[in-house]
């Protein structure tokens, strides 16, 4: 049986008084919750962070890590020094990392790599633009992307691994995939696990992320492949999150 995992993503969003404010109402909020939640917090904060969910069973985690273990890398952020932080999860190629700042497929494998070797979890996020879901083309460019992973990670990475499906058109507009929709890339997604990984491919977390509300959690955690979401806007306030963790715990 997978639990639901509700992973917060505040994106470059925060300030040393919000996060406190913010992260003391979801600590409060959800201390009783059964689903595993992680709130993935942008670099300088993740010290005032993980201090604030001391004692609380929400975790810690990042919004990206290098695809370089160390040295000469001018701004980069590196796996273990995420890890080091205690964090436990990590997003990796986020369509805003993809699309706005160029990365590749075989980079998102590189950091899945270095993340995998630091004891983090990534999060994987795939997902295919407007013009690529019109064009029929969501099974191509979301099998594109996680093969680029599951070719690169050794055999036993599937116990640490979680995936995101994120349709790029449902992101921050209000317009989330339906339940159905979602649940049969879901299933594509859990297919190609299979295949890598064999029957272990069950135990994987399968998250999906666009413009995931209250209003519409339930119904899309119900379904048999949405192992809970990955939530942008509304992980920024407190009663919106805890409400999609409670719909999370519901279908536990
Ligand atoms: C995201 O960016 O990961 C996301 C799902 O954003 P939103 O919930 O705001 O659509």
């Amino acid at each position: 049986m997978r639990k639901k995992l509700i992973a917060a993503n505040w994106k470059m969003n925060g300030g040393l008084e919000v996060n406190r404010a913010l992260v003391e109402a979801v600590c409060q909020g959800g201390s009783d919750l059964s689903s595993e939640v992680v709130l993935c917090v942008p670099f300088p904060y993740l010290g005032q962070v993980g201090a604030l969910l001391q004692g609380s069973t929400i975790t810690l985690g990042a919004q990206n890590s290098s695809e370089f273990e160390s040295g000469a890398y001018t701004g980069e952020v590196s796996a273990g020094m995420v890890a080091e932080f205690g964090c436990s999860h990590v997003i990796l190629g986020h369509s805003e990392r993809r699309t706005l700042f160029g990365e590749s497929d075989g980079q998102v494998a590189g950091k899945v790599l270095q993340a995998l070797a630091a004891g983090l979890r990534p999060i994987v996020c795939t997902g295919e633009c407007e013009a690529a879901r019109l064009e029929g083309r969501t099974t191509q460019v979301v099998s594109r992307q996680l093969a680029a992973v599951l070719e690169a990670v050794p055999d036993d990475a599937c116990a640490a691994m979680v995936v995101a499906y994120e349709p790029i058109w449902a992101i921050g507009t209000g317009l989330s995939a339906s339940p159905e929709q979602a649940q049969a890339v879901h299933r594509q997604i859990r297919a190609l696990l299979k295949d890598r990984f064999g029957a272990a491919a069950e135990l994987v977390q399968i998250l999906y992320g666009g413009s995931v509300k209250a209003a519409n959690a339930s119904a899309l955690f119900a379904m048999p492949d949405i192992d809970g979401g990955l939530i942008g806007g509304a992980s920024l306030l407190a009663d919106d999150f805890l409400a999609i963790c409670a719909a999370g715990d519901l279908v536990t």
